[in-house]
């Protein structure tokens, strides 16, 4: 059982990131609030702590109106799209040869079907970018439709829970668009040619954002670092995605407060795991021009902490010394297990430079990722405060482990 004290302070932790933040989305006033209070923390802590701030875009909506001949359609606006207020012909299409054979700019696009079954990268996106999104985009771009109507049904793998999703989530795209589900969809289908009424206000607003790098220790040739991204999809309180992360990495802090470990260790609040340009993990990446090779292991933490089921840790290119010590710190008896490996997350940071790294989940990964993840249902009673306290102390005894590992290893 762990103590009563930081099981009590991981709930204020959690209350404070989910409801007392109203929203924590990249260029929000919540992100800055809560980039703010772990800054905070982490100088009380006795980190020596830096933010490393880049350029982004809040973003507001109002309701969208679409009608055609008089009978309305429900949809939603794309997040980061421009607004609109057209008035042309529907056209349609549902594969990219469809799509290529559409003449005339002065439409409005539905696209439904094999074309819309999954989220479209953002333009700027670096890290996976398919070529079939990236022929879809340039298309879209040269066919200059007056606006983009989605039909969608689920993605869990890029979208998470949310239904009907938007296909194009992206500030960097400037033609405007909404999604709807792909029964409206067919519904709107029969309106082919018919002259469909648009109309929507957005808005993109400059603003800025920080990953937030706390330190320990001082080795410039070994680091441990460990990532949680603070940064919540708009309209979800993000508690398992990700502010049990971030509470981990609080606790984790106060933990380590009066301990002096001689490998470096960094902790990461970073700010954009799930805003559509990635902006702090690009930030991160430019602030090391070493390429991470320093990096002696990484760490991520990502929906870890769900009431339901066991924390689940998985490894990835681990020397077996650091592998065996991660298991030692992980114990079954104490509510953990070893799960699948998995990608979505900022643990790819470690595996593009490969660098070994460790994620930390929770079991229930892919019921959270079909319904919960990204939805406005990831509230804080989802998370257990004693798991999280747990897998602080779990990750303290890691830090502990390796630190000696590393200090005999000089
Ligand atoms: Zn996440």
């Amino acid at each position: 059982m762990p103590s009563n004290d930081l099981v009590n302070t991981a709930e204020n932790y959690l209350h404070a990131l989910c409801t007392e933040i109203a929203n924590r989305c990249v260029g929000s006033v919540g992100n800055q609030q809560a980039t703010d209070l772990f800054t905070e923390k982490m100088i009380q802590f006795g980190f020596r702590t830096v933010r490393s701030e880049f350029d982004c875009i809040d973003w507001s909506s109002g309701e969208p109106s679409l009608s055609v001949n008089g009978e309305s359609y429900e949809a939603f606006v794309s997040p980061y799209s421009l607004g609109c207020e057209v008035k042309s012909p529907l056209s349609m299409a549902s594969t990219i040869d469809e799509l290529k054979k559409l003449a005339g700019s002065d439409r409005v696009l539905l696209l439904r079907g094999d074309i819309a079954r999954e989220q479209l990268m953002p333009k700027n996106f670096t890290f996976y970018n398919p070529e079939e999104h990236q022929q879809i985009i340039a298309l879209l771009e040269s066919k200059k439709p007056s606006a983009i109507i989605s039909a969608t049904s689920r993605n869990p793998e890029l979208a998470g829970g949310i239904y009907p999703f938007p296909l194009i989530e992206d500030g960097d795209f400037d033609i405007p668009s909404v999604y709807m589900t792909e029964k409206i969809g067919d519904k709107l289908s029969q309106q082919l040619g018919k002259l469909v009424n648009l109309r929507f206000e957005a808005q993109r607003v400059p603003s800025t954002g920080c990953n937030v790098i706390a330190r320990k220790g001082s080795d410039p040739n070994g680091r441990i670092v460990i990532f949680s991204h603070i940064d919540a999809k708009m309209g979800t309180p993000g508690a398992l995605d990700n502010a049990s992360g971030v509470v981990v990495l609080l606790l984790l802090a106060e933990l380590l407060q009066a301990n002096q470990p001689a490998i470096t260790i960094e902790i990461v609040a970073l700010n954009g795991e799930d805003y559509y340009s990635a902006p702090g993990e690009m930030r991160y990446l430019a602030d090391n021009p070493n390429q991470l090779q320093d990096v002696y292991l990484g760490i991520n933490l990502d929906g870890a902490g769900y009431v339901d089921g066991d924390t689940a840790y998985s490894l990835y290119d681990c020397p077996l010394e650091i592998a065996e010590k991660i298991r030692d710190s992980f114990p079954a008896r104490q509510g953990f297990i070893e799960g699948e490996q998995w990608y979505q997350s900022d643990h790819s940071l470690f595996l593009m430079h490969n660098r070994p790294a460790l994620a930390i989940t929770s079991e229930k990964f892919d019921y959270l990722s079909t319904f919960i993840t990204h939805t406005e249902k990831d509230s804080p009673e989802l998370a257990d405060p004693e798991k999280l306290v747990d897998a602080a102390h779990a990750l303290q005894k890691l830090l502990f482990t390796l630190d000696q590992v590393w200090v005999n290893s000089r």
